[in-house]
């Protein structure tokens, strides 16, 4: 952990507050702040009941013996009990009216679509498991999963679940090298994968990349691919086999397997923002009643929503908020192959048109991306049918959040910011919409049986409004159990710096309301003139001057102060760089939020560095701004060209 003892001061000035309204609180599942504040208070009180009680919902074949085993760092949820995620998800669903309902309704780059109802959805999930166990995969055996966004990605991870088989899913935007790096830490024996997958109009290919992969890849023994491109590829016999042949004789009965409540789910590896991914481990019971819990309460789903969820299955919120968490709800995912601006800028909203979309979860990335294109996009489609608004990934900056409010939700759509990670499961801050009223910028209030916390570096909490470590007091149920393979690691990165707690890696601070803002990394935090600052607040300054996009700043060695703050601008619309306009961001940060905060330097640029996942990566500018060659892991890096784009602007 970087950073010293001081606490993390805060110069962000947000004062707006927007209630839910009536309508909206009335048929909402959690209606009002009182009811918020009584389930906080229960699950306070007693969390072993708040939970036991709510997973009780959940199908399982064998009761618990206990709720919570808690060896600290180590926890088991549910011990004893017997449970599967795929039967949850899909054989409930088929006793009642659902059966025919859609589960997954699909959209291609290409403008193809495919709807999968429940009972088709579990016809498919059924005969991939047979296969999976035909081509000798065993509970307990790897199974990575390298595919673009199609429908048999959802199919083969629910597969992997229904026979407890771990999944490890790499995202398809990866190279051969991450990917081989990825199947060798996990071992994994088989992988299914597809011939290709649109991105932007052209063909990325993706067993080529798997065939590269695996010549380093001693473990797997079998390969099964999906045709969604008609690329060309070299099938190696006894390796290889095609998806579609196999499944044509494969039995749809295929009995769900009653499944160790710890049993490991999947491993998944984080984005790689701050370095090096880790492989994160979640099990099956907790993790399902996490994502299932949140996902209701959070987006208040209803049957009768249309949900739709931007991200790639490939990250945690496409694992948990587009499959596990809304399909053990019953409710329809949208699930999307493309680039959000692909073939026009307006691609989601035509989505969110065709399909009437009612609930919409999307990235800061995505919604700074559009806010650059112009308001006109949206504004040619009928956004009627949107009810609720979600975001995940980053912070974000309260322009861009008052941008979606306006623009997107027509100024009647609640918007939740959810704050969690890879390792939480699911979401440990965030508005419930019907009850809590939110401020952009604030991840609002946690979840109940959430236990968050704002700490100095001894663990000791700090007085409200005073930026510290946002951490995690208690044990929750979708939380990471380790690190795969690697439980020293595990105990280092998340229970070491502060004692006895979970340690999130994120600065933050609580306002007099109890509200979080997440203040950005801890290892980002820029130390100027005696102070630490977070670099969302720095850059939220930025962002609400109209010229300015999207921003990242980055501390810098500077002769008198010992350090400077550079700051990387990216310009809405049709604004051109200029020195006049740099002078007029400083002189706006200067307004906005102080002296203390003004850029010393300020670059313009058409595209900041950003993980794989679209998250900004201030440890590469932080070496570009200081003239340093780039040190420690890049794999993760979306486009290599925007650093060197950046590096040749420094010369
Ligand atoms: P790595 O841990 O490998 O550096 P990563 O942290 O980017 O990668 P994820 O698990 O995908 O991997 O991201 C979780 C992080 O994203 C959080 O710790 C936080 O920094 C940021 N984040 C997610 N949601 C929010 C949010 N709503 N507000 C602020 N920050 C968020
Ligand atoms: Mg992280």
């Amino acid at each position: 952990m970087a950073g010293g003892e001081k606490e993390i001061t805060s110069v962000l000035k947000e004062r707006r507050l927007f209630k839910p309204n009536k309508e909206f609180s009335q048929q909402a599942h959690i209606k009002s702040l009182r009811e918020y504040e009584r389930l906080c208070k229960k699950a306070e009180k007693d969390p072993e009941t708040f939970w036991g009680t709510l997973a009780k919902e959940l199908h399982w074949f064998k009761p618990w013996k206990k709720v919570l085993q808690w060896k600290p760092p180590f926890a088991k949820w549910f011990v004893g009990g017997k449970i599967n995620v795929a039967y949850n998800c899909l054989d409930r669903h088929l006793e009642g009216w659902r059966k025919n309902k859609a589960a997954i309704i699909w959209e291609g780059e290409p403008g193809d679509t495919r709807t999968l109802t429940y009972q088709d959805l579990h016809r498919e999930v059924c005969k991939f498991a047979n296969v999976l166990k035909q081509e000798g995969v065993v509970k307990g055996d790897r199974v990575a999963i390298y595919m673009p966004m199609i429908p048999e990605l959802a199919i083969a991870m629910l597969a992997c679940a229904r026979i407890g088989a771990t999944h490890s899913i790499i995202f398809g935007g990866f190279s051969s090298a991450a990917l081989r790096d990825r199947i060798n830490d996990a071992e994994a024996k088989l992988v299914v994968t597809a011939d290709g997958g649109y991105r932007k109009g052209s063909v990325i290919t993706l067993k080529e990349k798997v065939d590269e992969a695996l010549k380093g890849s001693p473990s797997v023994e079998k390969m099964v691919v999906v045709r969604r491109t008609n690329t060309p590829v070299k099938m190696r016999r006894g390796r290889d086999f095609w998806w579609h042949d196999l499944m044509k004789d494969a039995s749809d009965h295929c009995k769900a397997v009653p499944l160790d409540s710890e049993h490991p789910l999947f491993i998944l590896y984080t984005s790689g923002t701050t370095g090096k991914p880790k492989g994160v481990v979640h099990t099956t019971g907790g993790y399902l009643l996490g994502t299932t819990v949140t996902a209701r309460w959070i987006f208040d789903l209803k049957d009768t929503d249309t949900y739709w969820c931007t991200a790639d299955i490939g990250w945690v919120t496409g694992h948990s908020y587009i499959i596990y968490g809304i399909l053990s709800n019953g409710v329809t995912s949208v699930m999307y192959e493309g680039v959000p601006t692909y073939p026009q800028p307006d691609r989601l909203w035509q989505i969110v048109d065709k399909y009437k979309v009612n609930v919409f979860y999307t990235a800061p990335t995505a919604i700074r991306a559009l806010v650059k294109l112009g308001k006109a996009w949206p504004e040619r489609h009928d956004l009627s049918s949107l009810r609720l608004l979600g975001t995940v990934g980053e912070p974000i900056n309260p322009e861009a959040w008052m941008w979606y409010h306006t623009i997107i939700g027509k100024k009647k759509c609640p918007i939740v910011d959810t704050w969690w990670q890879t390792e939480t499961g699911s979401i440990m801050i965030s508005p419930l919409p019907g009850a809590i009223p939110t401020k952009p910028g604030s991840a609002t209030r946690p979840f109940p049986g959430i236990s968050v916390d704002v700490v100095d570096r001894k663990g000791a909490g700090v007085k409200p409004n005073i930026g510290g470590y946002l951490i995690i007091k208690r044990p929750w149920p979708s939380m990471l159990r380790t690190i795969w393979r690697d439980p020293k690691r595990f105990k280092n990165q998340y229970w070491s710096d502060i004692p006895g707690v979970y340690f999130t890696g994120d600065g933050a601070r609580r306002d007099r309301d109890g509200y979080f803002w997440v203040m950005g990394r801890v290892d980002d935090v820029i130390n100027v003139a005696g102070h630490r600052l977070g670099t969302m607040e720095v850059e939220s300054a930025l962002v609400s001057h109209p010229a300015v996009a999207e921003a990242a700043v980055v501390g810098r060695p500077d002769p008198i102060k010992g350090t400077g703050i550079a700051a990387f601008v990216t310009l809405e619309g049709k604004n051109k760089p200029a020195e006049k306009l740099k002078k007029a961001l400083k002189a706006h940060v200067t307004k906005e939020i102080g002296a203390i905060a003004r850029p010393d330097d300020i670059r313009f640029t058409e595209n900041l560095p950003k993980t794989r996942s679209g998250k900004i990566m201030r440890r590469l500018l932080r070496d570009i701004a200081s003239g340093n060659e780039t040190v420690g892991d890049t794999s993760t890096l979306e486009d290599y060209t925007v650093l060197a784009t950046l590096r040749q602007e420094d010369e």
